[in-house]
């Protein structure tokens, strides 16, 4: 028997899970995910090399009808694929560890009370991920538990980056700018260490572009101020969210308009953003090739949202030595990277456009100012690395 880390992603229509061997290298032995939870569920793992080794779809209203039976289901799954593994520990992505944590935890009963209490920050999101530790201690009886939060990089912010300017209670209250992504960021962080050691220790800008997008100042290895805020709606556009907005936008839509908080919710998450602006697709590969007008001005305002806070968040740095694209978006799109960049040489910036055309891991010229960089994060990993540690401890 080799012992193996599970580690578990609970979203709120899909849960990703992967295994890891349970030493330094942390190889990736089996990964997949359970999607389209509650309408037409399909589950399928594949083992290091690709190969599928689970392959389930259940038609609609058949199959796993909630994230508890989904959960258990790839955790069925899982058990029956790592063969001779011994699963020692689990590590779980939480999207709110609240003021307090500020580091990953063992999750114990104490532990597993704080988070439920935290569901109010993030209705949408931690139910799931509590669901997810629930099922894992049904399939695995004793083993370590671990929670690594999405809010824990930024818990070093100064204040002024983590306040409103509302009366001083809210604040105590728990009304502050988390900010989240952080295991991503933290991914970022310490990637740079190893590929851009000059960095690590500079002023940069993580821009993680995904299906949700968020963008990251980080000063010597250390968040100090994110796009997002007290939610995961806040800052740039994403695929369905609408990012920064007027809040007198909102005040009027429930005041003149008849929105209640129901209907204001599916508008700011899932209408709103790059799909609602294109009418087309939350996509953006669907939308770089889509090209009707609609496309191209949601790519548009996607981006000038992305060089707007760049500005705002090299302002508060004093300055910029590097600027990282991660993410999906960030990964794959040179047009997008293209976009962000151009123009930007009062920054410092420019941009190799070979070298970003090809995808290479430094896109920017030889003589920029800044480095630009092109890195694939991996928060799975990033909880595989702080389970480990907390299993060595
Ligand atoms: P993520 O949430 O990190 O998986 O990112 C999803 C987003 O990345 C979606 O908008 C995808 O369309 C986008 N994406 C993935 N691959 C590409 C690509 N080759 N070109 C443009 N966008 C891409």
């Amino acid at each position: 028997m080799t012992d193996a880390i599970l580690v578990v992603n609970a979203g709120s229509s899909s849960v990703k899970v992967e295994l890891f061997a349970a030493d330094d290298a942390l190889a990736s032995l089996l990964s997949g995910q359970i999607e389209a939870i509650g309408l037409a569920p399909r589950l399928h793992l594949r083992d290091a090399a690709g190969a599928t080794v689970a392959d389930e779809a259940w038609p609609q209203g058949e199959g796993p009808r909630d994230h508890r039976a989904a959960l258990a289901a790839i955790g069925a799954a899982v058990a029956r694929a790592a063969g001779q593994r011994r699963i020692v520990a689990v590590g779980h992505r939480v999207v709110h560890g609240g003021a307090a944590l500020a580091a990953p935890v063992v999750i114990d009963p104490a532990i597993r009370a704080e988070l439920a209490a935290l569901t109010p920050l993030a209705p949408l999101h931690q139910p799931h991920n509590l669901a997810g530790i629930d099922a894992m201690a049904d399939l695995h009886p004793g083993v370590m538990q671990v929670a690594c939060f999405d809010t824990a990089f930024h818990r070093g912010h100064p204040r002024v980056a983590d306040t409103f300017a509302l009366p001083r209670a809210f604040y105590q209250r728990g009304i502050r700018r988390y900010g989240f992504h952080g295991l991503s960021y933290a991914y970022i962080a310490m990637r740079l260490a190893a590929v851009a050691p000059a960095l690590a220790g500079g002023r940069v800008v993580v821009a993680h572009l995904g299906n949700g997008a968020s963008m990251c100042a980080i000063r010597d290895g250390r968040s100090i101020d994110s796009t997002m805020g007290f939610t995961a709606l806040d800052g740039l556009p994403m695929g369905t969210r609408s990012g920064q907005i007027d809040p007198g936008v909102l005040l009027h839509l429930l005041t003149t308009e008849g929105y209640d908080a129901a209907a204001l919710t599916r508008l700011l998450y899932h209408d709103s953003g790059l799909k609602g602006l294109s009418g087309l697709s939350s996509d953006m590969r669907a939308l770089e090739q889509a090209r009707t007008a609609e496309a191209t001005e949601a790519i548009g305002y996607f981006v000038y949202r992305i060089r707007k806070e760049l500005g705002a968040l090299a302002a508060a740095l004093g300055g910029l030595d590097g600027l990282v694209f991660t993410a999906g978006i960030g990964e794959n799109s040179a047009a997008v990277r293209a976009a962000v960049c151009t123009g930007m040489d009062w920054l410092g910036i420019a941009l190799d456009d070979q070298a970003n055309a090809r995808g290479e891991t430094v896109i920017s010229a030889p003589g920029s100012r800044v480095q630009v960089l092109r890195l694939p994060t991996d928060e799975e990993r990033m909880i595989a690395i702080e389970t480990l540690r907390l299993l060595l401890r």
